[in-house]
């Protein structure tokens, strides 16, 4: 298992992201180094050790795959888009080669989080934020909340305030908000800086 938020860091970083994102999904990855603080914190509150963990719109795995490395007990990695699966495979196959462990407890399902709704102890998630699609942060958040209990998500630090009160309607409180600047790598045509930062903010929303 992984001892330190460093190593998990550094384990995050040999995964692989999107080979051609695209851009009306906001297929942009976490990265590692916010990957691992945040997992790294809910673990350290206790909620993924021997829990199940939902990583809705996982993309190429990185929240999923972590949770793994930490010792959830069931990890279910939710996408729309099949495309991505090879690239979650090859990062699935690479955890357990350097974990040197199989790992039988994880499922991918393909679909609309809309319609996604099995149940779970934790969700972990970095949606699209919005950006191109007016309200697909909206949709991923509200359905969290269905799901599970323990909600981490990733937001635009812009659409905080907003989005408390989604929550909020949702009957979910948040409880902590931890902000991070976050590299945006230029994998996108109509991105012009090499590397943008942007601020984002982990809600944890609890209900
Ligand atoms: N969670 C990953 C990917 C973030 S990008 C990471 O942290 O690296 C957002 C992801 O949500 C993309 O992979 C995109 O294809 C997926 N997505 C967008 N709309 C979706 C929807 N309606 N249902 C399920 N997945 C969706």
């Amino acid at each position: 298992m992984v001892e330190s938020k460093q190593q998990l860091a550094i384990f995050l970083s040999k995964l692989k992201v999107f080979d051609q994102p695209d851009p009306t999904l906001e297929q942009y990855p976490t990265d590692s180094e916010v990957a691992a603080s945040l997992l790294w914190d809910a673990f350290m509150e206790g909620e993924i050790e021997g829990h199940s963990v939902t990583d809705l719109g996982c993309g190429t795995g990185i929240l999923g795959i972590g949770a793994l490395a930490l010792g959830a007990s069931d990890v279910f990695f939710v996408e729309i888009d099949p495309k991505v699966f090879p690239a979650l495979m090859e990062n699935l196959h690479l955890l357990e080669k350097l974990m040197d462990k199989k790992y039988g407890n994880y499922r991918i399902i393909q679909g609309n989080v809309d319609a996604y709704d099995h149940p779970s102890d934790v969700v972990i998630q970095n949606p699209p934020f919005g950006v191109q699609k007016q309200h697909a942060d909206l949709k991923f958040l509200k359905q969290a909340i269905k799901i599970a209990p323990v909600v981490y998500s990733l937001h635009k630090t812009s659409t905080v305030d907003y989005l408390k009160k989604i929550a909020e309607d949702s009957r979910g409180k948040v409880t902590k908000i931890y902000d991070y600047n976050f590299p945006l790598k230029r994998t996108m045509d109509h991105h012009e800086k090499k590397i943008e930062r942007i601020q984002v903010s982990a809600l944890k929303i609890e209900s």
